[in-house]
């Protein structure tokens, strides 16, 4: 194995705007802490600094053709601290910021700029951090940015990450994309026009060039050291992702980690409890070795450490989801407040100690959940009840906010809501299989058409994964006839990878729609669903309620429709209506499988609002439909289960759980303990002879047998545990 697909912990410690006070660090010691107190074993050190006015062009070190960041003529910091950092085992990559660049450094290159679609330079418009500008990876920057990653790798350093580059919004339009996409279009680049093919074309063009250039960056590296590392700031799973052309699905294919940035911003808004976790299962999915970048930094108080609660919150849920974990934080900071060290010295030294129940782990999971960068890029609904403004739902001094109940016509409010509808039901379904400790894994839109990589799966998640191709659709219809399970809402299925509407090759067989009539008009509040079959945990009669975008659809005959919308109720306060003959939820079977589709944003919905019954239909649902899940565990809904197995034959299981019950907000400064967690394992998955913990209690764990497994219980978790069964 090489050392980047073994247990990786990086960091970088950062001298921001004093980067020469590091002539004066005793490097030895510098580097003795990292690996001794910090437990890294990989680091990043400053190449080209990423601050104010853009000094990506001046280097800490020695680099043919290139000027030095000011107080390092004299001093190369890569060659100087390579040595000591060599000695503690740790690998150093350097930190190229490759996006901004001051207006001075770029008047020497004007052709260099990215370009909008005015033609004017996208740094001059929009200034960057307040001030420079950023370079096209089609211009002849990237020859310049190539020998720049020459010079680095020639120090005999072990890579390089770079900060950038990314296609800025409305870019780019400069002199050589416009001659690279007409050679390959036969048009010139056209403006915004989601009704246009050649606009489509243009946002693939933007993926693609940054394809390229790593794919030319990485040769470049290879020239000089063929066991270097290289990778780049890649984007998450997040549906605006495709509004800078990041996609791990492309770049992936030329950089050795797939990395995104998971940083706790402190804002007035609501916080993702699972933001560090959904990252990693996310650039997991990519199929590279995983980082999750955390800011050890409180949000946009750079100065200040993060309070030690989040800190060890992003980086247990980084580790537990499969990824490598990555800190960064600004040695004012640290000086400031040298405590916090410890919370770090915890986990990482436990990782550290650890090594081997985080190398070559498998997922056991046995459910996925499509993340679909199509439908972020591409779908943009046709249902106009989608872009009615209905408010917030606030009701304040006797005043509701219900919007303006106007429908938006602007094709970039449409873009924005039909993503976010994709984006939300992704989160929502995600939080609900973790609150019902459903072990799931992402899935991304090519390992759809990889029957190796569906058959892992019993069931299938479609959360409102509206663009899929033929060749998709196809393997998901073939994956349910073999017996495969597939949960999916709303307008799944129904448009192609390109955005176009589908017909009539669509999923509605397979979902058991047998006819689509319309949307409910959209209405936020007051309006319900009824159970009018028993449906565990929900009983017949009950109302549930539903969420503002909701279909009418028809099932087939044979499907199963356990809850109906009711009819709408225009505004609040006002009697209950009767029930409608549209369902909520359609059971069917399909030749040896079977489906679940709620024809509602439901997971938008519970993302939103995070009414726990929501969460509870769905989690329920899958549960009926997943028999082969690994373990069923008995914990509040705040503790977080991953499993996973090693070993051709899953000699060892390794269960991680992560306390995430909090004092009720975020920045979380409290964690309240939870005990006697209960714990079922299938037969299938192992039959032990041995459990134990690893890291609250270092015991062996009783365990008895049941029927199908074995039962042990976990007597108290504060925060983090780590159960190793063997067979
Ligand atoms: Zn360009």
């Amino acid at each position: 194995m090489e050392w980047f697909e073994k247990p990786v912990r990086m960091m970088r410690w950062d001298y921001m705007g004093e980067f020469e006070r590091l002539k004066e660090v005793d490097l030895e010691q510098w580097a003795k802490e990292k690996k001794e107190r910090w437990h890294v074993n990989c680091e990043w050190i400053i190449g080209t600094p990423g601050v104010a006015p853009g000094t990506g062009h001046l280097t800490t070190f020695a680099a043919e053709g290139f000027e030095r960041y000011p107080g390092f003529e004299d001093f190369d910091l890569l060659r100087e601290y390579l040595p000591h950092a060599k000695k503690y085992g740790i690998k150093l990559l350097v930190y190229l910021n490759m996006h901004w660049y001051s207006y001075e450094f770029a008047e020497r290159h004007p052709d260099w700029e990215q370009r909008t679609s005015s033609g004017e330079s996208y740094g001059r418009l929009h200034p960057l951090y307040g001030n420079g500008t950023t370079f096209c990876v089609n211009s002849p920057w990237r020859e310049w940015a190539f020998n720049l990653i020459r010079e680095t790798m020639k120090s005999g350093v072990d890579g390089v990450f770079l900060d950038g580059p990314v296609v800025y919004p409305d870019c780019c339009y400069c002199e050589y994309c416009q001659e690279k996409f007409e050679k390959l279009h036969g048009k010139p680049i056209p403006k915004e026009n989601w009704l246009e093919e050649s606009w489509k074309d243009f946002l693939e063009f933007r993926e693609d060039s940054m394809a390229e250039f790593l794919r030319d960056a990485r040769r470049s590296l290879k020239e000089v050291n063929p066991k270097g590392v290289i990778f780049l700031n890649s984007g998450g799973w997040q549906a605006s992702s495709w509004r800078v052309a990041r996609d791990i699905q492309k770049v992936g294919n030329y950089q050795d980690f797939n990395g995104a940035e998971a940083f706790f911003h402190v804002h007035r808004g609501e916080h993702n409890l699972y933001e560090s976790a959904l990252m990693a299962k996310y650039l997991v999915a990519g199929g590279k070795p995983a980082v999750v970048f955390t800011h050890y930094m409180y949000g946009l108080w750079h100065y200040n450490l993060l309070p030690p609660w989040e800190i060890k919150r992003a980086l247990v849920q980084t580790v537990a989801c499969g990824a490598n974990p990555w800190i960064a934080f600004i040695n004012k900071a640290y000086e400031s407040d040298p405590g916090g060290l410890k919370p770090i010295e915890e986990i990482q030294g436990f990782l550290e100690e650890n090594e081997e129940y985080y190398t070559s782990v498998r997922s056991e999971a046995t459910v996925a959940v499509h993340s679909s960068m199509q439908t972020s890029t591409f779908y943009i609904s046709d249902i106009p009840e989608l872009y009615r403004d209905v408010g917030t739902g606030k009701e304040q001094d006797l005043i509701v906010d219900r919007g303006t109940g106007k429908v938006a016509i602007d094709w970039g409010v449409r873009k924005r809501m039909s993503e976010a509808s994709k984006g939300e039901s992704f989160l929502g379904f995600s939080v609900a299989l973790w609150r019902g400790h459903i072990p799931f894994d992402v899935i991304l839109d090519r390992d759809l058409e990889r029957p190796d990589r569906l058959k892992h799966y019993e069931t299938l998640i479609l959360p409102n994964s509206a663009c899929l191709s033929d060749r998709q659709v196809d393997a998901i219809t073939n994956f349910v006839k073999d017996g495969g399970k597939v949960v999916a809402s709303f307008e799944t299925g129904l448009y192609d990878e390109r955005g176009r509407k589908r017909n009539p090759k669509t999923l509605d067989d397979v979902l058991g729609v047998a006819d689509r009539v319309g949307a409910f008009p959209t209405l936020l509040g007051e309006n319900y669903m009824k159970v009018v079959e028993d449906y565990p945990p929900f009983a017949e009669g009950r109302l549930l309620p539903r969420g503002p975008y909701c279909l009418k659809i028809k099932a087939v005959e044979e499907a199963e429709t356990p809850l109906v919308f009711m009819e709408p109720i225009p505004r609040v306060y006002m009697p209950l209506t009767k029930e409608s003959e549209y369902p909520a939820l359609v059971l069917s079977k399909f030749g040896g499988g079977s489906a679940a589709y709620f024809p509602q944003l439901i997971g938008l919905f519970y993302a939103n609002y995070k009414m726990e019954e929501m969460g509870t239909l769905i989690n329920q649902t899958v549960k009926r439909l997943n028999t082969a899940t690994p373990l069923h565990v008995e914990a509040p809904p705040t503790v977080q289960v991953e499993v996973y197995s090693q070993g051709a034959s899953k000699e060892r299981v390794i269960i991680h759980l992560v306390n995430n019950s909090g004092d009720m907000k975020r920045p979380i400064s409290h964690m309240l303990p939870v005990e006697n967690i209960k714990i079922k394992v299938g037969e299938y998955l192992i039959s032990p002879r041995k459990v134990y913990t690893l890291r609250e209690s270092k015991d062996r764990l009783e365990f008895h047998k049941i029927d199908g497994g074995v039962e042990f219980k976990i007597p108290r978790l504060n925060f983090y545990e780590v159960v190793v069964l063997e067979a």
